[in-house]
């Protein structure tokens, strides 16, 4: 005799959406170390100083 198995469904039907945040990324090169880090929606009108992640120099951002 044949068990009766049920056949789950491993696809979800149900309709789900996706997300999106845009996000602006902020490229800088640190004058001492050279090395470089960037960050998300980094405002320069707000923001004068920043430190480096990699050697801790303290400086102000350029173009
Ligand atoms: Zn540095």
């Amino acid at each position: 005799m044949k068990s009766k198995t049920e056949v789950s469904k491993t696809k979800d039907t149900r309709k789900q959406k996706h997300f999106v945040s845009i996000e602006k990324l902020s490229h800088f090169r640190c004058g001492s170390c050279d090395k470089w880090w960037s960050i998300g929606d980094f405002d320069k009108t707000k923001i004068k100083e920043l430190f480096c992640p990699w050697c801790g120099l303290k400086s102000s951002v350029r173009k």
